[in-house]
């Protein structure tokens, strides 16, 4: 290499790593492989007898009784189907606490009298399964001597293969997760539920409003997953990624975010060639990848499917996450889905985009071109503005875990506290039928609810609120709190829960109303006036906003700790039982291991920095101090001046005693919130205690990292990470 080479190579953003990754210049036929792996609603009409098929749909579409007869019928014609496909097991895929999937791979194969086997697969395992329960978080809703738990069939949610680097294929199918009792051990079960509630409620409400159309009514999910990528070779060398999977060390880049260069830019080859193997395997899998583009922080991406049954969606993303994982190190990279895996650039969330759609193709948030239809969405409307007011406090907690602790209400991300964006047009509407005025001072007339029409709404309002947590945005609303890493099933649940209430409330009044119309304009009425409180146009990320909610009486709840403590409350039990979607036990169950889960992952960042600091942080200083002081006295003997080298050296011993000394407080606060046994104080300590000694310490160690030459430094840095590429 000439000098000029080495030079150049060392100043380009490739000095640290070499750029070398897989490239697939195989052109794909989108059409031919979307959905190859799936046991669709195509491949059923083939594959199964006719009437097999029309009772399979009744269970998926009307929800009637699966009988063990179809069943039988359609294992086996799933099995045929996924053995020509190359599958030699199968799996019952559920999705228990830990926020995560779990699968257990049975191979199709059974004994035959002469020794052989043959390929089986009954409807009788089809539809359940008895997984071992004892080592998923439970909260005390199955005591671990009752190891087991059911998984049963979610028709809804088509089943699929999974096939794997290691050149397996397995069937896939989706399941819910229960105990022995029938309680529930898992996110997908509530999440069915309350689509249960909030169908029947709204069809009620259409009812009411003279729809004799729709007969089912669906509540649609699509949700935007952000992520970040980093090279293998700088993951493996922090312990903190590894374990936590947030850095909890670093000194800033000298560049971040600032030039704003980076949202939208041209994608690099290196994560372009991800990016197709990525969209390949989940179109494969029918996930309707759709969007994908590069993020705000440098090194952070985007990917976008196009919407489906909040059901269906939750399980696409908890796919789209393992895959972009999966792919990910193929490529010699890391996906890293934490929500704040970089401090002082933005972290990443989910935003859940959500509305109601009717079996007969109707957006019950798009606002209509009839005065019928326009009063039928300001009705939902005010069903959501009501749940959403009396019930911030769920919401909040739907969206709270310990990385979303260190993003909400960071000026990057929506705050913690809930509140509505209408747009301007929208919210001026609402207020004055709230004030029961027929005109604005714009001249504009306003409605009479069955009469008039909405004047028509600028749907492309979508980018002009980034800063509200809960945002409409012309036909459906996007809820942004929701964490990167986490389940989407939790935030529907609740969301689906709470707006069935509302519904439910409606729909009582509309049914004993004589005038349907003025009954509706009277309930859109008392939304406003009750619940109006919610809406706010302004900048969320201002101070003034921290203010201004606390007068209205909007919470703004913090931490995931206090977060969690909505769903514990008799009000949060009255209120999920009503609906059927999650008993008392299962709420407390959920309330216990979301503590312990949060306990957790402090505990494990305290433990990861601690090792780091003593196994390689303050080696690696003291390392340097000793050379320091080598130089020092080798000037000396020189008689050269060594005034410098005598000031580093006490800036460089003095930090670091100052870290030692952070280390042991941080040390002796871990070791008493480990002694603490009930759940809530356990994590109470976590929080104030611990997180915040590690913070402190942390400070010590990234001030050392920014005057340590880099020959000494242990960990890849972060201008490495983010700008390796
Ligand atoms: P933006 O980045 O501007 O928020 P995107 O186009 O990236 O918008 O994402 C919008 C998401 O909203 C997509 O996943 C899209 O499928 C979804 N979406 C669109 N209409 C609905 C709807 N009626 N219900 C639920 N999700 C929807
Ligand atoms: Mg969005």
């Amino acid at each position: 290499m000439s000098a000029i080479d080495s030079l150049s190579s060392l100043f380009s953003e490739s000095a640290v790593f070499e750029r070398k990754f897989p490239k697939n210049n195989s052109k794909i036929d989108v059409t031919e492989i979307f959905g190859a792996n799936v046991f669709s609603d195509k491949v059923m009409k083939e594959r199964l007898p006719k009437d097999t098929y029309k009772a399979l749909k009744k269970v998926t579409e009307q929800g009637a009784p699966l009988t063990l007869e179809v069943a039988n019928v359609v294992a086996n014609a799933m099995k045929d189907w996924a053995i020509e496909k190359g599958a030699t097991h199968y799996t019952h895929w559920f999705q228990p606490l830990t926020g995560r999937t779990a699968e257990k791979h049975d191979s199709f194969i059974s004994p035959t009298s002469d020794g052989g086997v043959v390929m089986e697969f009954s409807g009788k395992q089809l539809i359940q399964g008895e997984p071992d329960a004892s080592s998923f978080p439970s909260g005390g809703l199955r005591a671990t001597f009752e190891a087991r738990g059911y998984t049963a069939w979610d028709c809804t949610s088509p089943a699929f293969l999974k096939e794997d680097g290691g050149g397996n294929v397995t069937l896939c199918i989706p399941t819910a997760f229960c105990s022995y009792t029938g309680g529930a051990l898992d996110k997908k079960t509530p999440l069915l539920r309350s689509m249960e509630a909030v169908n029947k409620q709204s069809i009620r409400v259409l009812r009411a409003l003279g729809n004799r159309t729709s007969s089912r009514v669906t509540a649609t999910v699509g949700p935007e997953q952000e992520y970040f990528l980093i090279d293998k070779k700088a993951f493996d060398q922090r312990i903190d990624l590894i374990t936590s999977g947030r850095t909890l060390f670093g000194a800033p880049a000298p560049k971040g975010q600032e030039l704003e260069d980076q949202y939208f830019g041209a994608i690099k080859d290196r994560i372009s060639a991800f990016m197709k193997d990525l969209d390949t395997e989940l179109w494969k899998m029918g996930v309707s990848a759709k969007t994908k583009h590069n993020e705000v922080a440098p090194a952070q991406f985007e990917l976008a499917p196009i919407f489906s049954t909040t059901n269906i969606a939750a399980d696409h993303n908890q796919l789209v996450m393992e895959t972009m994982q999966k792919v990910a190190l193929r490529h010699d990279l890391v996906c890293l889905l934490h929500e704040k895996p970089f401090a002082g650039v933005n972290g990443s969330g989910k935003h859940n985009n959500w509305s109601l759609a009717t079996d007969d193709g109707i957006n019950l948030l798009e606002p209509g071109k009839t005065p019928h239809d326009n009063e039928q969405f300001l009705v939902f409307l005010a069903a959501l503005i009501t749940a959403v007011d009396k019930h911030a406090d769920k919401l909040r907690a739907g969206a709270a875990n310990p990385g979303n602790d260190l993003r909400l209400g960071a000026n990057e991300a929506p705050p913690a506290i809930i509140s509505i964006f209408l747009g301007e047009e929208l919210t001026d509407i609402v207020e004055n039928l709230g004030k029961g005025k027929k005109a604005s001072s714009k001249g504009q007339h306003f409605l009479n609810i069955g009469v008039d029409t909405l004047p028509s709404l600028p749907k492309d309002n979508t980018d002009r609120n980034r800063t509200s947590p809960f945002a409409f945005t012309g036909n459906k609303f996007e809820f942004r709190m929701v964490p990167s890493s986490a389940s989407i099933s939790g935030p529907n649940t609740i969301l689906n829960t709470i707006v069935a209430e509302s519904l439910d409330e409606i729909a009582t009044r509309l049914e004993k109303a004589k005038d349907i119309n003025k009954e509706a304009a009277a309930i859109i009425k008392d939304a406003i006036i009750k619940h109006g409180k919610i809406i706010f146009n302004g900048n969320n990320y201002s101070e003034d906003w921290v203010k201004e909610a606390k007068k209205r009486g909007i919470p703004n709840i913090k931490s995931t700790v206090d977060a969690l403590g909505a769903m514990n409350t008799p009000e949060t039990v009255k209120l999920f039982e009503k609906y059927k979607v999650l008993t008392k036990e299962e709420l407390h169950s959920r309330y216990e291991v979301y503590l312990e889960i949060y306990a957790k992952h402090i505990n494990i960042e305290a433990q990861a920095s601690i090792s780091m600091a003593k196994r390689q942080y303050i080696p690696a200083v003291s390392k340097f101090a000793g050379c320091l002081a080598d130089t020092i006295a080798k000037l000396k003997a020189a008689g050269a001046s060594s005034t410098v080298q005598k000031e580093h050296l006490t800036k460089v011993t003095g930090l670091l005693a100052s870290a030692v000394e952070k280390l042991g407080e941080l040390e002796a606060a871990l070791k008493k919130a480990q002694g603490i046994s009930e759940a809530h104080a356990k994590a109470v300590a976590y929080r104030d205690k611990v997180f915040v000694a590690q913070a402190a310490f942390r400070a010590d160690i990234d001030a050392l990292e920014a005057i340590t030459p880099a020959e000494f430094w242990p960990v890849p840095t972060y201008a490495e990470m983010l700008f390796g590429l």
